[in-house]
């Protein structure tokens, strides 16, 4: 094993109370190896005040190194650059996109001035793992700083194909800044051959053995790293005395209703309108189950600062107000429509007692609740995922039911085949998830990317 583990990622985490399955990740791989993780630590200050010395808190032999942004910094370069650019070109969302040259000055801004401190504490025999669309250029940004350390990145949103990313005015700078990296790590196949097609027929690139790729006169290796969750932590979490208790109190409460269980940042890349008015097709085409079937939909706020993202909040409200009005009666609700943040112990819970779990983005880099849902079903007795071709999730976990999110009719037939499955089919379908999501358990994940960092080409001297 060689030196330390810098991670660097857009919000920090504790790695003592490390919840959610990246953090759990990182905690780990930190731990075990000692280093820094250094990112945003979610505050903002008035302008003119300065940002100052990120603060540093020991724990163990991990150094968290986290600081704020100013108001500025958050309106251009997070909630401007990275989720008004970034986010909706990655998710192939031209229609959301707002283009403007201050939000790519101020990308370009921030993550120089990160790199202006996180520079000073890497050490050689380091390794650098940059995380997710905050940070492309930040490897850049240190390698200008004379860092010779071996540098990965990993995407945790797709990657878009070359005639959306050629969109974006600065799209040559940001892929030229991505060979900064010694391996650039994706969710799927199909955001690396993405990568590729746009290497090769856009940027002169020749794609050579063993996953390297040549182009602006370096080479990198390129490499699908499918993220996945911390499987046994997630079926502990519905085996708790808590988590029977919802169990049960949900089943008496659905009167032997069946549960579809939706659950999801509020966020347009999730498919939500789409999937409830699959929801109402599936109650129109087959009316038997009508006041036997309840969707519930939690949606997390997110980013609601964002206008896209308010608009969506009151298409779901309308859209479920107005489907609970066609076929709701004085004993049955058919949509619930959750707009909270919900703890992960509960949501283990919900996914249990729920006998489908509908997971359909119209892009998504993988979906991790699909893997939850699968996780938290019991073996003899389990429910059916409706998953879309478009999640990432998709490429490996081919035992679920595959359904095209824009295809509402496609939808609501699967809904409908879900419910009535007989239970050897989704047991044999249950059991092909669970070995896709064993194999892709998240401490895999990250070993999987370390050890292919640790083993490019030594660093170089700049
Ligand atoms: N999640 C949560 N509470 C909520 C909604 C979601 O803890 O109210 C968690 C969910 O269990 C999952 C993660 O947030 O671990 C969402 O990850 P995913 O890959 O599905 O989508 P993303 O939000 O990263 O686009």
């Amino acid at each position: 094993m060689t030196g330390r583990l810098i991670c660097a990622s857009n919000r920090t985490g504790s790695t003592r109370a490390a919840s959610g399955g990246l953090a759990v990740a990182l905690s780990a791989a930190l731990k075990e190896r000692g280093g820094i993780w250094f990112g945003w630590n979610g505050e903002t200050v008035e302008e003119g005040e300065s940002t100052g010395e990120p603060d540093v808190t020991e724990e163990g032999n991990v150094r968290l190194v986290a600081g704020p942004l100013t108001h500025h910094e958050f309106e251009n370069y997070y909630l401007g650059y990275a989720n008004s650019v970034l986010w909706p070109i990655c998710h192939h969302r031209l229609d959301h996109v707002s283009f403007r040259r201050d939000y790519v000055d101020d990308y370009r801004r921030v993550n120089r001035r990160f790199a202006h401190q996180l520079g000073p504490l890497v050490r050689e025999g380091d390794l650098v793992w940059v995380h997710d669309y905050h940070l492309i250029p930040l490897g850049a940004e240190l390698r200008a700083q004379g860092i010779g350390a071996r540098m990965g990145f990993f995407l945790h949103i797709p990657f878009p194909p070359p005639d959306i990313l050629m969109a974006m005015p600065e799209h040559e700078w940001l892929i030229r800044s991505l060979f900064s990296y010694d391996l650039i790590g994706f969710q799927t196949n199909g955001d690396r051959m993405n990568f590729l097609h746009y290497v090769t027929e856009q940027a002169g690139g020749k794609v050579g053995s063993g996953n390297k790729v040549c182009a602006f006169g370096r080479e990198v290796e390129v490499r699908a790293f499918p993220i996945g969750i911390d499987v046994e932590g997630f079926k502990q979490m519905t085996q708790t005395p808590e988590a029977r208790r919802i169990i049960r109190r949900m089943r008496q409460r659905n009167l032997g209703r069946s549960q579809i269980i939706g659950v999801d940042r509020l966020d347009y890349s999730k498919g939500l309108p789409e999937r409830y008015k699959a929801f109402q097709q599936l109650l129109e085409r087959y009316p038997e189950n009508q006041g036997r079937v309840v969707l519930m939909q939690i949606a997390q706020p997110t980013r609601e600062a964002v206008d896209a993202y308010s608009d969506l909040r009151q298409e779901m409200e309308w859209l479920s107000g107005a489907i609970n009005g066609q076929f709701g009666d004085f004993e049955w609700t058919p949509i619930r429509n959750i707009h909270r943040s919900v703890g992960r112990d509960t949501l283990a819970a919900l996914f249990a007692a729920s006998r489908v779990g509908l997971v359909t983005p119209l892009r998504d880099g993988m979906n991790l609740v699909a893997k939850e849902y699968a996780a938290a079903q019991d073996e003899e007795e389990p429910g059916v995922l409706v998953l879309s071709r478009f999640a990432g999730a998709a490429e490996m976990m081919d035992a679920a039911l595959l359904v095209n999110p824009y295809n509402m009719e496609e939808v609501a037939n699967a809904m409908q085949r879900a419910l009535h499955m007989p239970a050897e089919e989704r047991r044999e379908r249950h059991q092909g998830l669970m070995r896709v999501i064993e194999e892709t358990d998240v401490s895999i994940w990250a070993e999987a990317f370390l050890s292919a960092l640790e083993h490019t080409p030594p660093p170089r001297q700049e």
